[in-house]
């Protein structure tokens, strides 16, 4: 999995690891961490992550304290698990789409930024951690505070001009810019050997058992004869879901039992879309055969449900969590051979890869998979296999540590 010219952090752990224990014998201090994240669109990868990794950090070592928005769901959970919040109204900069956002984010950015710059000084903060590559005021507050920063990239962004000045502010900026993927690390280019690959991880003890499905079934009013189709993400065009809307007619005419359940909210700026999407299945004469849930919290039941996953993004997936987490419910994946997926999935082995955008690849993969259970079976388990050997939150928070670690030395913490 490791590709040339971009580090992974295992070496460095144990290097560090060694060189410490040797220096000295007594307990080192913890490293405060100021952990600085909002998005857009509340509930995704970016966010769930963060609230894995940060849970999850040796309170021997560190002490994490949060810089959210007011309005993120996951403030009650990380009060609960006894990590400091602080809150700013912050003004995602991806709204600026029109001039009223465009002077919102404008006229938000100086006292965001100063507000955060106090924060970091006021609790001492030792290193700021800043999620998401569109972050920029915590990237400028902890500049503006003289403290190091690690910027976690979860992005695929090269072409937007905001896109490659926030690349550039990361490369100017950051300690170490860590990316999600090797795919995302590939856009950290600029920052040199201060770029890290640390892969998502997700919890496997989570996905060991699988509840019954009966009550989900009958919630989503689908029947035990369904032959269950499972897309999970973010409803927005980039996510694909309209390819594999046009891959269902097709998938049908093979597998007349097939239901397709797409999970996940439309994307605040893509409000359109989904309407677009049951209207294109009325058109299509499928919208029986498609339930659009929602977002639900409940993905080990829908697994339980599903036969085979689906991950159709039209683009690159930067990472994919859904993959994994379907990889380690034992669950066959279908995804886009692009970005993320191509580093998790070995097409055909552990999983299914098809060209961006291509309804008829999408509509052929799932078919097979859905014509022959005992293989899809066979799949599904080496495809878990292969998720908890490279894939785990442990690993994840290992390597994040050491990257704290690593930063904190060179400040003689
Ligand atoms: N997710 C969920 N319920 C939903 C929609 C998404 O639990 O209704 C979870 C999904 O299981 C995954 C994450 O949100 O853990 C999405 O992460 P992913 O990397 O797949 O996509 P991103 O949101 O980062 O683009």
């Amino acid at each position: 999995m490791k590709k040339p010219g971009i580090s992974s952090t295992a070496s460095i752990a144990t290097r560090r690891g060694s060189s410490r224990s040797q220096r000295s014998v007594s307990k080192p201090p913890q490293i405060r961490i100021l952990f600085c994240h909002y998005t857009a669109d509340p509930g995704g990868g970016s966010d769930r992550s963060l609230f894995d990794l940060v849970t999850r950090l040796s309170r021997d070592r560190f002490a994490p304290s949060m810089l959210l928005h007011p309005d993120d769901p996951l403030v009650p959970r990380y009060r609960l698990a006894d990590i400091p919040v602080h809150t700013e109204p912050f003004v995602p900069p991806r709204r600026a789409a029109d001039a009223a956002k465009l002077f919102r984010f404008a006229s938000s950015l100086i006292p965001s930024v100063w507000r955060a710059r106090r924060i970091i000084v006021r609790t001492g903060t030792d290193v700021v951690h800043v999620n998401t590559l569109y972050n920029i005021q915590g990237g400028l507050a902890a500049v503006l505070a003289g403290k190091p920063l690690v910027w976690h990239v979860r992005e695929i962004e090269s072409g937007s001009r905001v896109g490659r000045i926030f690349l550039a502010c990361v490369a100017r900026w950051a300690a170490r810019a860590v990316a999600i993927s090797y795919a995302v690390g590939e856009t950290l280019a600029a920052c040199g050997p201060r770029r890290r690959v640390v892969l998502n991880g997700i919890d496997p003890d989570r996905f060991a058992q699988l509840p019954d499905p009966s009550s989900i079934r009958r919630e989503l009013g689908l029947e035990k004869s369904n032959r269950v189709v499972l897309c999970v993400g973010r409803i927005e065009p980039w996510k694909g879901q309209h390819v594999l809307i046009e891959a269902i007619p097709a998938v049908l005419r093979a597998c007349p039992g097939a239901k397709f359940v797409f999970v996940g909210n439309p994307a605040v700026n893509k409000p359109d879309y989904l309407p677009r999407l049951e209207a294109r299945c009325v058109e299509l004469g499928i919208a029986g055969r498609v339930v659009f849930a929602g977002v639900r919290n409940d993905l080990p039941a829908l697994l339980a449900l599903a036969e085979v996953v689906a991950v159709p993004t039209a683009t690159a997936e930067p990472f994919g969590r859904v993959i994994v987490e379907a990889m380690l419910a034992g669950r066959p994946v279908v995804a886009t051979a692009a970005g993320g997926p191509l580093e998790i999935i070995e097409n055909e082995e552990t999983g299914r890869l098809v060209p961006p955008s291509d309804a008829n690849a999408l509509a052929a993969a799932i078919g097979k998979l859905l014509a022959d259970p005992e293989a899809a079976a066979a799949m599904g388990q080496r495809a878990r296999a292969r998720a908890l050997d490279g894939f785990t939150i442990d690993r994840t928070v290992r390597e994040m540590a050491a990257i704290f670690e690593e930063v904190a030395a060179s400040r003689g913490i």
